[in-house]
């Protein structure tokens, strides 16, 4: 049983008891199991913590959530997730700067900053990616400690992209963030919105698609607002990125399945502009992201 990574209440409500996903689409665990708010601060979490930091170190886990364990296979099937966040945080955050991606997977965004960056470090657990990572120039660390030891107070900006779901301990994760951003340094953070919209419409498929096994932690504007501040960072700036067009909800509301976009052509690019905006505006895209400043 997981205890509240935010405060020190341990009463919670059950907002969620089912089978939740395990790995790919499709594949769910055999067994129920809960998902909790805190009575304390309303930060929600998996009762139980199905998975365990060696697993998130093996090729296992790399297999059961991506089919494959190969950076190559890695970075082709998250290169078009880059753009995107290279466009709202903008490269003058990179330029000739010291760059930290925490949790990079295969480096697939360190690989988009590196021609203007003045250096570039990741931290990755998963060792299979570590001499690919170097290859292509950047610095890697398996953990936060390492990391620490050599850039304390360094670090000009940082990056974690769906990371904060995953990790033990989130509070922990974002103070070894902060110990190693410079003074004045900043970081960029997305994680899962607890206040997606498909969350909304109350599709108990995609609740048990959203829950998954990897996902420790489940944050909205208000939880990850609360756990920035409490591990120092100041000038917290929320906002919220949409992935998917209006035919992707109507898909859910229709067949209960994950389809992607544009699967139904009724709709053009002139709705979808209209939808990504009002959705990101009103706080329900599927991305819940922070920018804050250790000042
Ligand atoms: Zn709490």
């Amino acid at each position: 049983m997981t205890d509240c990574d935010l405060c020190n209440t341990n009463e919670y409500d059950v907002i969620y008891d089912g089978r939740i996903r395990d790995g790919v689409v499709g594949k769910e665990t055999e067994m129920d199991h809960k998902v909790v708010k805190c009575q304390g601060c309303g930060l929600v979490r998996l009762l139980e913590n199905p998975l365990s930091m060696e697993y998130y170190q093996s090729d296992e886990y790399r297999k059961a959530y991506n089919e494959t364990a190969e950076v190559s296979d890695y970075i082709e099937m998250h290169d078009s997730e880059q753009m995107p966040r290279l466009n709202k945080i903008g490269v003058h955050a990179f330029r000739d700067k010291i760059a930290l991606d925490y949790g990079c997977g295969g480096g697939a965004f360190l690989d988009l900053v590196s021609g203007v960056a003045n250096k570039t470090i990741g931290i990755e657990p998963f060792s299979g990616y570590h001499e690919s990572l170097t290859s292509r120039g950047h610095e890697v660390f398996s953990d936060s400690d390492s990391a620490v030891a050599s850039y304390t107070g360094q670090v000009d900006t940082i990056t974690s992209f769906g990371v904060l779901e995953h990790v033990e301990n989130p509070s922990q994760y974002l103070k070894d963030a902060f110990s190693l951003l410079k003074k004045g340094g900043k970081m960029y953070l997305e994680t899962d919105n607890l206040d997606d919209l498909l969350m909304k419409l109350e599709i108990n498929d995609f609740d048990r698609f959203f829950y998954r096994t990897a996902h420790l932690w489940y944050f909205d504007a208000q939880t990850l607002s609360k756990i920035v501040e409490q591990a120092g960072f100041s000038g917290i700036e929320i906002s919220f990125r949409h992935n998917f067009d209006i035919s992707n909800a109507m898909m859910w509301l229709r067949d209960k399945k994950p389809t992607g976009n544009g699967k139904l052509n009724l709709f053009d690019s002139r709705v979808n502009a209209a939808w990504i905006n009002f959705v990101e505006t009103a706080g329900l895209g599927d991305l819940v992201c922070v920018e804050m400043t250790k000042s």
